[in-house]
């Protein structure tokens, strides 16, 4: 028999808040006597998110999706503390979430790694403020870097570079589990803008490598006019930890 577009069939009574919150700490208890090592995304008050970054995240979300009673239904999840695991990796995102049923579902999201014309642009836009590279490596996303994120050359993955699973029956595109996941992923970012290379498949030092040789490197050619700011560049490796080339 074939399934019904439209009319899930698999959408469930919701469970309400304390229950949900009962499943969530037998989970956490059961799993920590099992000796593994869970990641729950935790939301203090009312916002997800408080960054810019992560702001701007869980905004393209929900411009991408139409799926917005999933959506709402994945913010109470994610508020309620359902996402019970959250791992960001290189390039894809595994994830256990709390639903009505004892076991946890398993969420994994995919993100195509950046291509090259993109590390190129964000590695152009990086160098410009070298300054900029420091802010990112000490957890703060500058604004003036907004464009590498936002941009349509950016770091934001496309819909079509975003692919997700969800072991539950819901046959929606989108699931609950999976929305709380996207939302989850952005409180993470809140935390850690450096994740979102991460996500991208960049490796981040190599990331910042690049950006800082390729900036000596017009410093160099322009060394006759600028010796003076050479030499202090010179500084904002030693600052990295990065040696000369
Ligand atoms: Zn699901």
């Amino acid at each position: 028999m074939s399934r019904s577009y439209w009319n899930t069939g698999t959408d469930y009574a919701q469970p309400d808040t304390a229950q949900l919150k009962r499943n969530v700490k037998q989970t956490l208890n059961k799993e920590r006597t099992n000796g593994r090592v869970m990641q729950p995304v935790s939301i203090q008050g009312r916002k997800i998110v408080s960054s810019w970054w992560g702001q701007a995240w869980c905004d393209n979300l929900e411009k991408y999706a139409d799926y917005e009673s999933r959506l709402e239904r994945g913010k109470r999840y994610v508020r309620t503390g359902a996402v019970v695991d959250l791992k960001i990796q290189k390039g894809k995102v595994l994830a256990r979430v709390q639903g009505r049923r004892k076991t946890p579902y398993k969420i994994e999201i995919r993100i195509s790694p950046l291509s090259e014309e993109r590390c190129q642009y964000a590695i152009a836009a990086c160098e410009e403020k070298i300054e900029n590279l420091e802010r990112l490596m000490k957890g703060d996303f500058p604004e003036e870097l907004k464009e590498v994120f936002l941009g349509e050359n950016g770091l934001f993955p496309a819909p079509k570079e975003i692919g997700f699973t969800c072991s539950c029956p819901d046959w929606a595109l989108m699931c609950k589990h999976v929305a709380a996941v996207l939302y989850g992923i952005g409180a993470r970012f809140d935390e850690n803008p450096l994740l979102f290379f991460e996500l991208r498949g960049i490796d981040v030092e190599r990331f910042v490598d690049v950006a800082l040789a390729s900036h000596v490197d017009k410093m160099l050619e322009h060394a006759d006019v600028h010796s003076d700011r050479v030499i202090e560049e010179e500084n904002w490796m030693e600052l990295f930890g990065i040696g000369l080339l």
